[in-house]
């Protein structure tokens, strides 16, 4: 019988879940998926983790208990770095042994150090590692992890030509293009599981489409072009996820096609509390680009979401429209 490996929908599963699955897959293992959020999902989490973690891992503990009993594997990697010279936030790498001594009956948990902070090289023993929980034989570990970046870079192709992750990751492949002159290109700031799960940012990207607008997220950009934008800046920024919002935002502004630029924070968020205050003053400096800050949590509620897009959209319509002196910053 095949073993079950679960994988919590949440966190870097929108970043990575392409290459996880053909990997584990190659191995002979069944994937098994937490459900979509769903207010209990997120409830439970908010109940059993502490009050001060930021919502997506307050999100992951609700997760994990949706899928803990379904499987013989949780899947949660100890994340210190996913690239060269950067370090992802340090709750990634707590985040194993938070869960283990939160939650109770748990499977066993795979959570093998994915660490590529000196060379991306590491990333073929850390899957050497982690293959050894299903077989034995490293050749095969090797064609299944190759299998596995072959199907990651086709699913990064796709969201560079502009397709929205979950589109391909719910196999709807549509994708809404700049096709008329009032469409407005809009591009979204903020970590790939606060963009892409619908239920806690109460569907904005479908809403932003729906009122006619092309949406650009920072999972678009090329690597190549936030490298470059990045060297603007007098320092090294270490932290992946900063560097990524920064070289995007830089991008975003110099482009002369983004129509307005949305940062979608989570509350509690350390990298995003200076992060996006950075990139506010940039925008607002340099350029009439208008921009918003959206805030989830736990609380949020639709309507005031709704109304701060709805304002926001309508705003920049109307500058286009009637006149030129509405303020850029709303
Ligand atoms: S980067 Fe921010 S939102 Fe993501 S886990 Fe860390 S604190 Fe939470």
């Amino acid at each position: 019988m095949k073993k079950k490996i679960g994988i919590p929908k949440c966190l870097l599963y929108y970043q990575y879940y392409p290459l996880w699955k053909v990997f584990f897959e190659e191995l002979g293992a069944e994937v098994i998926l937490s459900d979509n959020t769903t207010k209990k999902i997120m409830d439970d989490g908010v109940k059993l983790c502490v009050d001060e973690a930021c919502l997506p891992i307050k999100l992951f503990y609700g997760h994990v208990l949706n899928i803990k009993d379904k499987v013989d594997y949780l899947f949660i990697p100890r994340l210190t770095s996913v690239s060269k010279n950067e370090y992802i936030c340090p709750k990634f790498g707590g985040l194993p042994d938070m869960i283990k001594h939160t939650v109770k009956d748990l499977p066993k948990i795979i959570d093998t150090e994915i660490n590529l902070r000196k060379s991306k090289k590491k990333a073929f023993t850390t899957a050497l590692e982690i293959g050894q929980f299903f077989v034995s034989d490293k050749t095969k570990i090797k064609k299944a992890f190759k299998e596995a970046i072959t199907s990651y870079g086709e699913y990064r192709k796709k969201v560079k030509q502009g397709v929205i992750p979950t589109d391909i990751l719910d196999k709807k492949l549509s994708v809404v293009k700049k096709n008329d002159e009032n469409m407005l290109n809009i591009a979204v700031i903020g970590h790939s599981y606060n963009l892409y799960d619908k239920y806690t940012n109460m569907n904005m990207i479908e809403k932003l489409k729906n009122n006619g607008i092309n949406v650009i997220t920072v999972d678009m950009v090329d690597g190549k072009i936030i490298d470059e934008k990045v060297k603007q800046l007098n320092k090294q920024m270490f932290w992946y996820f900063g560097r990524k919002a920064i070289g995007s935002a830089y991008h975003f502004m110099e482009t002369g096609e983004i129509d307005g630029i949305i940062y979608l924070m989570a509350f509690g968020c350390g990298v995003d509390s200076f992060i996006c205050d950075f990139i506010e003053r940039k925008i607002r400096k340099n350029s009439e680009i208008p921009f918003i800050v959206l805030n989830i949590d736990e609380h949020t509620g639709e309507a005031g979401m709704d109304t701060r897009l709805e304002a926001f959209t309508d705003m920049i319509r109307w500058r286009y429209r009637d006149e030129n002196n509405l303020s850029a910053h709303g």
